[in-house]
C-alpha cells in the first residue's frame, strides 16, 4: 500500500480528485482495511494496526527508511481522515486527546466577520454553519505561517475543515519520535531471534513475481542480448551488460546481479556458460580457469550445484538496499547508486532528452529511485504513462517486450507464469526478493558462503 502511496504522490497532486479515485482504487485493489474505522471493523483494524507496528520496527532502521516511511504514512493518514464523516472525525480526536475546544455559537457569531476575513475559502452563511476550534497557536503554526486563520489572544480558530492539517502535524511529531525511540531499541529486539530475520529483511522485501520458472526459457538466443540491452533492459542491467562487455569481466556482485536477471528473462543454463566463458575468455580468464573457478557458481545459481537452491532475479528493492557497489563495481541501481552527474551524462549518451533527464533527477533526488525509473522506460519506449508500478529489473524486461511486441505471446506466458509465482508468494511475503525456494536467510548464508569461495573477483 505504501508503495502505491509514493507512487501517487509524485504522479498526482495530492489531495486533487484524481489522487483520490486512484488511491481509492489500488486500495481497494490490495483489499487493504481503509475504512475500517467507517465500518466499525475490529478484526480489520487489528491486523492494521499490527501492521503499522511491524512496518515501524523495519522502517526505523536508517534516517532514509524512517523519512521514506514518515512520508507515506502521512499521505495515507491525510486520505483516510479525510474520508472518515464529520462525527468519525470528531470521535477520533476526542480518541487521541486531540479534544480542542469548539467555539460557542454566540462568540462565533460575534466574531463572524473576523473569522470571514481571515479563512480563506469560506463565505458568510459558511462560516455560521461550520464549527470552529479554539486550538494553541503552537498546534497551528502551518495555518497561521501561510495566513488561514483567525488569532486571538493567542489561540487560532481553525474550522473544522482544515483540522486535519493540524492532526497531520501531530501525528508527523508522534510518529517521528516513535521510529527514533523504536530505533534505540532495536539492538534488544534484533537479539530476538524470531524478530530479527523479519526485521533484515521487511523495508526490501518484494511480493511479486519472483521471474523464477519462465515460460520463454530458451526462447532468447545469446545473438539477442545486445539489442535487447538497449532495448529493454533497465539501466541497471544495461549499465552492466556495457562493462561485461566493454571489460570482459564482472566482479562478483555484477556477475549475480546480471547472471540471475539473464535466467530470469529465459537463458537456459548452457546458454550462461557459452555467454558468460565467451566474454571472459577475451579478458584475462582462460578457458580453464573459467571452467574451475567461474562456472560452478553460474551452475550454482541455476540450483545444479551446492544445496540445489534454484536462485531468483534480484528485484529493485533488494539492488537498491543492499550491497552497495563500490569503485570497480558495475552492480547496483543507477539511480540509487551513481552520483547524479554521472548519471545525467549517461543518460546524455543514451539520448534521453533534457526535459526527461532534469524530471529523472528531480525523482532521484526525492529518493524515488523506482519513478526515476519508470520515467526512464517511459522515455525510451514514448509511452505517456507505464501502466505498472515497478518493482523488478525483470518485470521491466517483460513489460518492454511485452509493449514492443504489440502485446502478444509473451504477454500470455507471463502472466500465466506470473501467476503460478503469486501463489507461492503469498507465503514468501514476508521474506527476502532473491527468494530461493528455501528460507531467505538460508539462501542469503548461502550467497555469501558463494562469495567467500570465489576469492577471484
Ligand atoms: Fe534496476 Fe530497479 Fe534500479 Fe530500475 S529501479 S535501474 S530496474 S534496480
Amino acid at each position: 500500500v505504501l508503495k502505491v502511496v509514493e507512487n501517487l504522490g509524485v504522479s498526482h497532486v495530492r489531495n486533487s480528485d484524481s489522487y483520490k479515485n486512484k488511491l481509492e482504487a489500488e486500495i481497494r485493489k490490495l483489499k487493504f482495511p481503509y475504512r475500517a474505522l467507517a465500518e466499525d471493523d475490529y478484526e480489520a483494524r487489528r491486523k492494521d494496526h499490527i501492521s503499522h507496528f511491524i512496518l515501524r520496527l523495519a522502517y526505523c532502521q536508517s534516517e532514509d527508511l524512517r523519512r521514506w516511511f514518515l512520508q507515506q504514512e502521512m499521505d495515507l493518514f491525510r486520505y483516510r481522515f479525510n474520508q472518515l464523516s464529520d462525527s468519525l472525525r470528531q470521535k477520533f480526536l476526542e480518541h487521541v486527546n486531540l479534544s480542542f475546544e469548539a467555539v460557542s455559537e454566540d462568540l462565533k457569531n460575534e466574531l463572524a466577520n473576523e473569522l470571514f476575513a481571515s479563512t480563506p475559502g469560506l463565505s458568510l452563511p459558511k462560516v455560521k454553519e461550520q464549527m470552529f476550534y479554539k486550538v494553541g497557536l503552537a498546534d497551528a503554526v502551518d495555518l497561521f505561517r501561510t495566513r488561514r486563520v483567525f488569532i486571538k489572544d493567542g489561540f487560532a480558530y481553525v474550522p473544522f475543515k482544515e483540522i486535519d492539517v493540524i492532526v497531520l502535524n501531530n501525528y508527523r511529531t508522534k510518529l517521528s519520535k516513535a521510529l527514533a525511540l523504536t530505533a534505540r531499541s532495536l539492538p534488544t529486539i534484533q537479539s530476538d531471534e524470531r524478530l530479527q530475520p523479519l526485521l533484515n529483511h521487511l523495508s526490501h522485501s518484494y511480493v511479486g513475481p519472483d521471474y523464477s520458472v519462465q515460460k520463454n526459457t530458451g526462447k532468447i538466443s545469446l545473438e539477442q542480448i545486445d539489442a535487447l540491452s538497449v532495448k529493454s533492459f533497465p539501466l541497471c542491467m544495461r549499465q552492466l551488460h556495457r562493462a561485461l562487455r566493454d571489460s570482459h569481466h564482472l566482479r562478483h556482485g555484477g556477475r549475480m546481479q546480471y547472471g540471475l536477471f539473464l535466467k530470469g528473462i529465459g537463458l537456459t543454463l548452457e546458454q550462461a556458460l557459452e555467454f558468460w566463458k565467451k566474454e571472459f575468455i577475451r579478458g584475462k580468464v582462460d578457458a580453464d580457469k573459467f571452467d574451475k573457478g567461474y562456472a560452478y557458481s553460474i551452475r550454482h545459481n541455476y540450483g545444479k550445484e551446492g544445496k540445489r537452491t534454484d536462485y531468483t532475479p534480484y528485484s529493485c528493492m533488494k539492488i537498491i538496499m543492499s550491497n552497495p557497489p563500490s569503485q570497480g563495481d558495475y552492480h547496483g541501481c543507477p539511480f540509487r547508486h551513481s552520483d547524479p552527474e554521472l548519471l545525467k551524462q549517461k543518460l546524455q549518451s543514451y539520448k534521453i532528452p533534457p526535459s526527461g533527464i532534469t524530471q529523472i533527477l528531480e525523482l532521484v533526488k526525492g529518493m524515488h529511485f523506482q519513478l526515476a525509473c519508470q520515467k526512464y522506460f517511459e522515455l525510451t519506449h514514448d509511452v505517456d504513462d507505464i501502466g505498472f508500478s515497478l518493482n523488478h529489473p525483470n518485470q521491466y524486461f517483460t513489460e518492454s517486450q511485452r509493449l514492443l511486441s504489440g502485446g502478444r505471446e509473451l504477454k500470455k506466458e507471463l502472466s500465466h507464469s506470473g501467476n503460478s509465482q503469486q501463489k507461492n508468494n503469498s507465503q514468501e511475503s514476508m521474506n527476502s526478493n532473491s527468494t530461493p525456494t528455501t528460507s531467505n536467510t538460508t539462501a542469503d548464508t548461502e550467497l555469501e558462503e558463494l562469495e567467500a569461495y570465489f576469492i577471484e573477483d
